[in-house]
């Protein structure tokens, strides 16, 4: 027979909701979250969906995070099971979602079922922010709820965001920041003209060869305790009308930061086009700066409590880190709430055949439900 937490996880994962869609899922989790006496609201912002769910009016909160959207299934023809139809083979679940995050989501529902049926009148209060728009822009999403929370003083105090943090089994990384994202648009520009007559023209690729070696050898800081160094990539390059007798007009390229406290958007900016300039370039550059590096002690209370049932529950203490993707958890810590993201095992998001561990799956809504009972009844 199929366990609760499965039978919720396959209701939401044959939802099609790819970002901003939510095709029904928080619909679906309001019939489960009213039942157990939570207070829901839908927030629909430019097509984007939107839950926050509360059960309690005492302080502290614990707000559970996550997301009801996926990526696209990409290449169809490399599944082995249809994307958006849940297959169980080799007691793993198999569907777009199935890591990245619909099962953390169905997790946390079981998880506050049976805590909620245990401590009715349980101290402090649950809560959930779920989006539709995690893996898009995410402008609609998590912080527009939270401009709504602050504004009624409901900024949660604990958030516990169920992203797949883990990397070869349950919950043995656990994220309690993350590095900040700054991505730079850059244009360099020349003259276009024959090759034939390089004194009439500009060639902004040989223009762009020595800065932009210069820019990527840059050692930025060495890291932190918790921090791995920051890192400068460039993830595109394109100049050239196709013909080979023609000296371009423009050399385009972007590249992306991920950056940890030791330094700042403005020094990272700065030193870019000091270097452009340095070699006389013509540029134009956009900087779009996708969220500043967040960090949680691990001494705090909340990261501690967390840890400590993770051990308990599992047998082993997560490692406490700040790598990987971005996550909704950066606009908590915008508001000082306390964040962590404690979810599946990483492996296969936004990959073809993306899946998740039967038994992960009811041992990640076990632990969820410990650590309710540690943050408020132990
Ligand atoms: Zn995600």
């Amino acid at each position: 027979m199929r366990s609760k937490t499965l039978e919720l996880a396959c209701d939401l994962l044959s939802r099609p909701s790819v970002t901003p869609k939510d095709e029904g899922c928080q619909q679906l989790l309001e019939s489960y979250l009213t039942a157990m006496g939570f207070t829901v609201e839908h927030h629909i912002i430019n097509n984007v969906s939107n839950l926050f769910a509360i059960r309690g009016t005492q302080k502290p909160t614990l707000c559970f995070a996550g997301h009801t959207d996926v990526v696209p299934a990409g290449d169809l023809s490399s599944w082995r099971t249809p994307p958006f139809t849940p297959t169980i083979e080799k007691n793993k679940l198999y569907a777009r979602g199935a890591a990245d995050m619909k099962s953390s989501i169905a997790a946390m529902i079981t998880a506050c079922e049976r805590f909620i049926q245990l401590y009715p009148e349980h101290p402090g209060s649950i809560a959930f922010l779920i989006t539709s728009d995690e893996e898009g822009p995410a402008l609609d999403g998590t912080q527009a709820i939270l401009k709504i929370l602050e504004a009624r003083q409901q900024i949660p105090e604990w958030c516990l965001v169920g992203e797949p943090s883990s990397t070869v089994k349950l919950a043995d990384t656990a994220k309690i920041g993350r590095r900040g994202s700054l991505t730079g648009y850059l244009k360099i520009i020349g003259k276009q003209g024959h090759v034939a007559y390089p004194q009439l023209a500009l060639n902004p690729i040989h223009q762009a060869f020595i800065p932009l070696a210069e820019i990527a050898a840059i050692t930025w800081d060495q890291g932190t305790e918790f921090f791995p160094p920051s890192s400068l990539q460039f993830a595109n390059i394109q100049a050239g009308t196709g013909a080979a007798n023609v000296i371009p007009g423009i050399l385009e390229t972007n590249f992306n930061l991920r950056f940890s406290p030791e330094t700042t958007p403005e020094h990272i900016q700065a030193t870019v086009e000091g270097i452009l300039q340095k070699h006389g370039c013509e540029y134009h550059i956009d900087w779009i700066l996708g969220g500043k590096p967040f960090y949680t002690a691990p001494d705090n209370d909340f990261i501690r409590k967390v840890a400590t049932t993770i051990e308990k529950t599992l047998g082993y203490a997560p490692l406490l880190s700040t790598t990987g993707g971005t996550s909704d958890g950066r606009f908590f810590a915008q508001y000082g709430t306390q964040v962590i993201e404690v979810g599946p095992v990483n492996a296969t998001i936004h990959q073809v055949n993306e899946c998740i561990d039967i038994d992960e799956l009811e041992q990640l809504s076990a632990l969820y439900e410990a650590i309710l009972v540690n943050l408020f009844v132990s």
